[in-house]
């Protein structure tokens, strides 16, 4: 049995780890945001921790084709996609000390060492590198004031760049045993040719983590398939693990059911039994399980068209870079009862001739999400002309609400050959370009780049799309770019009814761009990136506002 499952025992702040085995990519993270949900539900108070083992010293370095969406939180830390589900499925803000990477971590311990702080000592990895991890995991957890933190170790066993977040966890564990437990996130395998479910890799994975000094305590399966009673059975021997411990994760069409699915085999009360804590009686579940319903209820569409940039490696790690993009859509598009149907758009086809500009007629909606650099800068801006000569719904994120106001700078202002300087610093048009006053802030606060990163207020003025979506006239959301809208231009783009209908406080920097609703029915660009901050329970009310433009355009 179990060191836990002999019900309530006293303790502090409870850790769960979250570690996977057998093979990366099979949800590990989806796991860990729904071990916290459904925790949550019980009305415990819990923090989630990304652990990424690489070496970049934040995720904003990173290619998004490869690596996916960069995430970022209120304080303008640059993380992976995953916190931005741990915030989805959380419904809460996460803090920079709920993310780590091997680099932040040794670059920390270096600074130290610099700074004479090991009083002349041989600074090692073990011990060093892991108690800093030991002491950040801890500094999360008491800022958060949370009973239970959720950390998901990434990679997988075995690999070098994690042995050394595991090991830390191992000497949490030690120091307070009854506080702390381990999940294995584990595969298993359906060889077509066998054609039946094996437990073998996961057996050996226990092992693996068994050499680090580590037993698990819950086992989450995912397969294809639901696990059966006999395979489970005969893995809790194997493995050690009791079999009310081991959970059977099938594949799911929507990850927001994964935490349903864990509440139907009772995963909160077996984890509160383990973890010797009490919590409601009943799971809040309801709101949640109606926003997830949506998925396969409903049967009107709305026909959004993305046109973007990060295709190079095919639909499957698009979807990846624009995840947040994809999921506010669908937040706002559940709420107003329908499915969105999305299709991606590479603007450079717009851009070489390659697709008419004119089949973009079909949306219902169209978003040109951010970007960097020129690849297909032109595609992306005949979009924004013929979505906004043509009537059509547009939301410009970031990006596409720069070229947005470049595109209305050439056009209807008629400043030829007006740019971002992003683009040609030898515009005689800069009407994005990096602000001087910007620069030496960003300089000040020593970003590690020169973006202006994190959340910033603005303010929106009356009587626009802006401030009658959100209801209130100052706002926050999050930014993640280095050029912005040109002082010196406002005036001129005014004039010619471009509203800037979102402020910095100080009135310096264009933080949303519209057209009047008696001009179009919604075009709009912001800033800042809306996407980062919608939720299921909680959905954006710009995306909320675009796709109710989108519906009437489709009625
Ligand atoms: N490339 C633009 C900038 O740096 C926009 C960035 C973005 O879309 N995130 O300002």
């Amino acid at each position: 049995m179990s060191r836990f499952s002999n019900g309530a025992r006293k303790g502090g702040h409870k850790y769960i780890f979250v570690i996977g085995g057998v093979m990366s990519g099979v949800g590990k993270g989806i796991a860990t945001a729904s071990i916290g949900k459904v925790l949550a539900a019980r009305g415990l108070s819990v923090n989630l921790v990304k652990i990424d083992p690489y070496l970049n010293v934040d995720a904003g370095t990173m290619n998004p084709t490869e690596h996916g969406e960069c995430f970022v939180l209120d304080s303008g830390l640059e993380t992976d996609q995953d916190m931005g589900n741990y915030e989805r499925f959380l419904n809460r803000d996460l803090g920079p000390e709920d993310y780590m990477t091997s680099g932040m971590i040794y670059n920390a311990v270096i600074q130290k060492e610099r700074n004479l702080e090991y009083g002349g000592k041989c600074v090692e990895a073990v011990p060093h590198v892991r108690d800093e991890i030991v002491g950040r995991l801890k500094k999360s957890a008491e800022k958060a004031q949370s009973d239970v933190t959720v950390v998901e170790i990434g990679g997988t066993l075995g690999d070098f760049s994690n042995a050394l977040f595991i090991d830390a966890a191992r000497v949490i564990h030690l120091q307070n045993p009854s506080d702390c437990l381990f999940v294995m996130v584990s595969y298993m395998p359906i060889p077509g040719t066998i054609g039946e479910m094996k437990t073998k890799p996961t057996q050996n994975a226990v092992r693996q983590l068994n050499g680090y000094g580590v037993q698990p305590d819950f086992l989450i399966a995912r397969a294809a398939m639901p696990l059966d009673e006999k395979r489970k059975e005969k893995l809790a021997i194997q493995v050690n693990v009791p079999a009310q411990h081991i959970i059977s994760a099938p594949d799911v069409d929507s990850i927001y059911d994964v935490p349903i699915n864990f509440e139907r085999d009772h995963l909160s009360d077996i984890l509160l039994k383990a973890l010797g804590k009490r919590g409601k009686q009943d799971s809040d579940m309801n709101e949640w399980k109606k926003f997830a319903a949506h998925a396969h209820n409903g049967r009107k569409t709305v026909k959004i068209g993305i046109v973007g940039k990060y295709f190079d490696t095919g639909d499957f790690v698009l979807s990846d870079a624009y995840l947040s993009v994809i999921e506010a859509i669908k937040f706002s598009a559940y709420e107003a009862g329908v499915k969105p149907e999305i299709d991606w758009i590479n603007a450079k086809d717009i851009q070489d001739g390659k697709l008419d500009v004119a089949s973009l007629k079909k949306y219902d909606g169209i978003i040109v999400p951010g970007g960097f650099g020129e690849t297909g800068i032109e595609g992306k801006i005949a979009t924004i002309k013929f979505a906004r000569e043509n009537k059509i719904p547009y939301f410009g994120l970031c990006y596409g609400m720069q070229l947005m106001t470049v595109e209305y700078a050439r056009h209807v202002v008629g400043l030829k050959g007006a740019n971002t300087t992003e683009i040609n610093p030898k515009t005689p048009h800069p009407v994005i370009d990096i602000l001087p006053e910007q620069k030496e802030k960003l300089a000040k606060k020593d970003y590690g780049g020169s973006m202006r990163l994190g959340a910033y207020p603005c303010e929106l003025k009356e009587g626009t799309i802006a401030r009658a979506a959100y209801g209130k006239k100052e706002i926050s959301d999050r930014h993640r770019h280095r050029y912005e809208v040109n002082p010196e231009y406002v005036e001129q783009l005014e004039k010619a009814g471009l509203v800037f209908s979102g402020k910095s406080p100080d009135r310096k920097l264009m933080e949303i761009a519209e057209l009047p609703k008696s001009v179009h029915p919604f075009m709009l660009g912001t800033q800042f990136h809306p996407e980062l901050r919608a939720r299921p329970l909680a959905p954006h009310p710009l995306f909320d506002a675009f796709i109710a433009a989108a519906l009437e355009r489709k009625l």
